[in-house]
């Protein structure tokens, strides 16, 4: 019916009630009790009279009510605890005595026993008319306001009025049952043997409302665990607590009156904020809700980080490994690059028409497909060889190989590649003839040799096939023009009666013409001979000097022809081993380029030195020099510097290769040098005799 009647009211007032109603008592009672509140030292407080009561009655038993808490109470470990016990302890300190504590089991006890007098007095109980029948009250030292506590179903703050014709529990026998007797018969009393029982009734809704002291109820509503009771409002009553003593010892109510003067404001307060809280610190931890909720935040907090942790080390590990994968996949990548590099180099390698072979301190560490069928052996069989086993023990020009390719190598590993041909032999002891060109090159700081190797055998048959057509051409062919050149010699020379001038002119330019191809065709036969090797040197030894004088004298005619003079400068005393002619055929093939290619009236210095072992022997003349693009082709077969020079000096071409071909055959090297508008000095080097 209450809460019919009550629950519109405003919800937010509820929380409210009780902390207005405890800071506003706290704050009254203080100041009630603060006039009364002098301070006095403890010697002072007693006469001499009362201390020799004192000590006539040292054993002041005091009866607490065991169960009243926070009033007062007995603790698990049987001591004195509560409001009333604080203000014994400060009443002992105070004035300078102890008090006895007897424990009974019930406040019923208590009063019996107060009434036989076994024991002496009570820390705190409200003055009855009954009770003063036997007892003697001290003024009150604290007192608590009676409120009325409801079901938490009732949200509106109420007043004893709005209790009328309900059903009220009140602790039997406690001042608030007499005072609402009194004050409103009205309201229908249900006296409850205790506290708990009265608020376990409000709890289950068997009475409306109960009315019980603030202190007492809240402690028992924190303590008890009874969620659903609130304070819904006060009763104006107050429960005024007091000391009490047997009515037959009045000296000791005055004693404890002294004592109760004694204490201070501050010390009441301390008293009554520490048993009674306002949900402060203290209550807050003292509250199990407040642990449990707590406790269960910091689970909460605990497996949140947990989890966040977890997932945080689940992101990393998941972050980790993408970026391992995009490592893996990108080495994955560039490996493969480099495979199908590899692949493609390696079948580049494999795939050339040339052997190319690797080596290093004079053994092959790699080699291509080519390699092994040049030599006809397989690849086990060729790494680790030394490329001499390869070469027969000499070479066509009769220098060992072995000596010769190290002296290829070592060039070659000094950096200056070389190119030449080389008579090899495959692991059957075949001949071949091959082009090689060494590299070198450096991998790991070590020097390696890259030797390419290509097979001309076909090549040089073919130059052999060409070579014996040029020569059975140039020897059919010499034969009728020696007989056309005779014949036209003769015609010249008048043995056929006188000739016309015109045809006298054209007769000189065919005899000129053959004499130009018969030099041709001479030298043709010439270059056959040396290159196919064919040719046999007639050596003998003679003096340089003589044979340098010799030069000049068979070339003299010819210098006058193009007006210079050859002249001869002192010579060191050396005789050469050599075949005369076929050197004297270099010497008049320099001497007549000199003078053909030498300004009217120049001289021609022709000079020899020593060069360790060698001799050289150079003509020197000053001449337009060689074009910088024609030098690398001095020396190759029918190459002029200029055809139109051709026809204005004459010449085939072939004549620095023919020289080249007799020095080198002699174990000698040929070269120039010119300077362009100077002149040229060609030269030749040999060896001589010792
Ligand atoms: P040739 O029979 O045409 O003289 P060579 O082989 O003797 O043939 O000479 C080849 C070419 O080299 C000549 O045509 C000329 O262009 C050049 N040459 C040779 N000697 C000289 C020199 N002393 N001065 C300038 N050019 C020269």
């Amino acid at each position: 019916m209450l809460i019919n009647n009550l629950n519109n009211a405003n919800a937010t007032q509820q929380s409210e009630t009780l902390h207005n109603i405890i800071s506003w008592w706290l704050a009254f009672t203080a100041a009630l009790l603060l006039p009364v509140s002098v301070s006095l030292a403890a010697d002072d407080l007693l006469t001499a009279q009362e201390r020799s009561w004192l000590k006539a009655h040292p054993d002041i038993r005091i009866a607490p009510d065991p169960d009243f808490p926070p009033i007062e109470y007995i603790d698990s470990n049987g001591e004195y605890r509560g409001i009333a016990a604080d203000y014994v302890a400060l009443l002992e300190k105070k004035l300078n005595m102890k008090f006895q504590v007897a424990i009974l089991p019930s406040w019923d006890d208590v009063l019996a026993q107060a009434q036989t007098r076994e024991i002496d007095m009570f820390g705190a109980a409200a003055a009855t008319p009954q009770r003063e029948q036997y007892m003697n009250f001290t003024a009150p030292h604290f007192e608590l306001p009676g409120v009325i506590i409801v079901s938490t179903k009732v949200d509106q703050n109420l007043t004893l009025k709005d209790l009328h014709g309900l059903k009220v529990a009140v602790v039997s026998g406690y001042v608030w049952q007499e005072l609402i007797e009194r004050d409103h018969p009205e309201i229908e009393l249900e006296p409850v043997p205790d506290l708990l029982s009265g608020l376990k009734r409000v709890s289950f809704g068997s009475v409306d409302a109960m009315v019980a002291n603030l202190a007492i109820a809240t402690h028992y509503i924190e303590k008890s665990g009874i969620t659903n009771l609130r304070v819904a409002g006060e009763t104006g009553y107050f429960g005024r607590y007091a000391l009490a003593v047997r009515k037959d010892w009045p000296q000791l109510n005055v004693i404890l009156e002294k004592g109760l003067n004694a204490i201070t404001a501050e010390e009441r307060s301390a008293i009554l904020h520490k048993w009674v809280t306002l949900g402060g610190k203290k209550s807050l931890f003292e509250n199990r809700t407040f642990w449990i909720v707590l406790l269960s935040f910091l689970a909460l907090l605990t497996v949140m980080a947990i989890l966040w942790w977890n997932w945080s080390l689940r992101r990393q590990v998941a972050r980790r490994t993408a970026a391992l994968r995009e490592e893996f996949s990108q080495r994955k990548r560039v490996e493969q690059a480099f495979d199908n590099s590899e692949q493609r180099y390696r079948t580049l390698f494999d795939s050339a028409s040339d052997a190319v072979l690797m080596f290093k301190d004079g053994q092959f560490v790699e080699c291509n497909d080519a390699a092994t069928n040049m030599f006809g052996c397989s690849r086990k069989q060729l790494i680790g060889q030394s490329p001499s086993r390869f070469s027969p023990p000499s070479q066509p020009d009769g220098r060992n190989s072995e000596e010769k390719a190290d002296a290829l190598i070592t060039t070659c590993l000094e950096g200056i590649p070389q190119m030449f041909e080389w008579q090899h032999s495959r692991l059957d002891n075949t001949l071949f003839d091959a082009e090689v060109s060494l590299n070198a090159h450096t991998e790991s700081d070590q020097r390696y040799v890259l030797a390419i190797i290509r097979d001309i055998t076909e090549r040089k048959r073919i130059d052999r096939l060409k070579d014996e057509f040029i020569s059975t051409v140039s020897h059919e062919i010499r034969t009728p023009l020696t007989s056309i050149r005779g014949s036209l010699g003769l015609i010249k020379g008048g043995v056929t009666g006188e000739l016309a001038e015109k045809t006298s002119e054209i007769l000189d330019i065919a005899y000129q013409n053959t004499e130009r191809l018969l030099l041709l065709v001479n030298d043709l036969l010439d270059i056959q001979k040396l290159t196919s090797g064919t040719i046999q040197l007639e050596q003998r030894t003679f003096n340089l000097a003589e044979f340098l004088d010799q030069a000049i004298i068979a070339n003299q005619s010819y210098g006058d022809q193009y007006n210079v003079e050859y002249q001869r400068q002192p010579v060191p005393t050396v005789t050469l081993t050599a075949d005369y002619e076929r050197l004297m055929q270099v010497m008049n093939n320099f001497l007549s380029n000199a003078a053909k290619f030498s300004p009217q009236g120049d001289v021609i210095h022709i000079t020899a030195e020593q060069h360790g072992p060698m001799v050289r022997v150079s003509v020197q003349d000053h001449g337009p020099g060689i074009p910088h693009q024609f030098r690398p082709q001095v020396f190759e077969r029918f190459t002029q510097s200029d055809s139109s020079d051709t026809r204005q000096r004459g010449g085939t071409g072939l004549g620095l290769s023919i020289a080249k071909a007799i020095v080198e055959l002699h174990g000698g090297s040929i070269g120039f040098h010119s300077t362009l508008g100077e002149g040229s000095e060609f030269y030749f080097d040999l060896p001589m005799d010792k």
